[in-house]
């Protein structure tokens, strides 16, 4: 005996032919906008399917529901009859689905791509000259042995300031004077790398970072609020101020040319002690124009301040300054741009006036 009809068997079958042939004719046919009507179509064919058969009011539960007034034996032998019927709508239904999806998938991606957009003349970029100048000074430095760390702009007191030996009431805080937040303060320079470096990496190291830095500057044509600056520092057991001469005049060399000399002339950092400025000889006149407009007839050019980092700075950070020492130091980025490519004005580079930017497409 049988408790599922040949009638209803036959129902079932139609219907789910009907739906194979709908699907076969999809696949037969082109992708285009059509084709996802035919699968909504689909869809709701199917969706009928399974309400009529399997939902909680359906077929399938009904004849369960036969079930419940028949011996136990024929109860098994009719339940088996039932789930196999049940197995076989599930299984069909979820063959037909994948085969959806793939056809879906295919869709996705073919109007992902719009053919019919107009075609617009692109312009060939180029990096920005900051950038440009960035690339050529991480090259020069890497060369030299330094790695290159990423550093943060958003930054505490204590990183800016405090460790790097310039306690609240220092007066160099005036000079250093930035944008204040509710959670810290932009950074004022790239020498907080020094701090947060170390507090993660131990001596010997050789590093350089690059970044942005803030400062509450009026703007003219060698000022800035904001700017970027290169900060370096070398620290291990026996470093002296010979090997800082020794690094930065091998870097002036490769950078601005074998020719080029240097000069120290004694500063104040906090951080540093004792501390520099470094000047490189006038490569525009080489030392032989009393009316350049680069070097004002001095011979020199001041590239960057720099010196053997302050005990106490080392200290601040666990490490022994009787075992360690190095040195560091800053240079900013458009500064150097400014002498080497001959740009007048620092508000050029972020005015964004694009025939400026272009003049520099060539480099790279
Ligand atoms: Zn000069």
């Amino acid at each position: 005996m049988s408790i599922i009809s040949q009638d209803l068997k036959d129902k079932y079958h139609f219907n789910i032919s009907e739906i194979r042939n709908l699907l076969q004719t999809i696949e037969s046919q082109k992708l285009d906008f059509s084709t996802t009507e035919l699968i909504k179509e689909l869809k709701r064919k199917i969706e009928k399917i399974k309400s009529e058969f399997l939902s909680k009011k359906g077929i399938i539960p009904q004849l369960i529901n036969e079930l419940s007034n028949l011996s136990p034996d024929q109860k098994r032998e009719l339940g088996k009859e039932i789930n196999q019927f049940k197995n076989e709508i599930e299984n069909d239904i979820k063959t037909i689905n994948k085969q959806i999806e793939k056809i879906e998938r295919k869709i996705k991606y073919q109007f992902d791509i719009d053919l019919s957009i107009t075609y617009l003349p692109s312009q060939k970029g180029s990096f920005h000259i900051i950038s440009i100048v960035q690339e050529e000074l991480i090259n020069v430095f890497s060369e030299l042995g330094f790695f290159v760390m990423d550093g943060v702009e958003i930054e505490d007191e204590y990183h800016n300031f405090e460790a790097l030996n310039i306690p609240q009431d220092h007066p160099a805080r005036d000079m250093w004077d930035t944008f204040y937040f509710k959670d810290g303060i932009l950074r004022t320079h790239t020498s907080n790398m020094q701090i947060r470096i170390l507090e993660k990496y131990k001596p010997p190291i050789k590093v350089i970072s690059i970044g942005k830095c803030y400062r509450r500057d009026n703007l003219d044509a060698t000022h800035s609020f904001q700017f970027h600056q290169l900060e370096g520092f070398a620290i291990d057991e026996d470093i002296n101020f010979l090997d800082l001469i020794r690094t930065l005049y091998r870097f002036v060399n490769k950078y601005f040319g074998p020719e080029t000399k240097v000069n120290f002339i004694p500063s104040y950092f906090p951080f540093t002690e004792p501390s520099a400025e470094m000047s490189i000889s006038c490569f525009y006149c080489q030392q032989n124009d009393e009316n350049c407009s680069v070097c004002k007839g001095t011979g020199w050019i001041e590239i960057l301040g720099c010196g053997m980092i302050n005990p106490i700075v080392l200290k601040n950070l666990d490490i022994d300054p009787d075992k360690y020492s190095g040195f560091a130091f800053g240079l900013g980025i458009e500064r150097i741009a400014m002498l080497k490519y001959k740009i007048p004005d620092i508000r050029m580079f972020f005015e964004n006036y694009i025939e400026f930017n272009k003049l520099f497409s060539e480099i790279n």
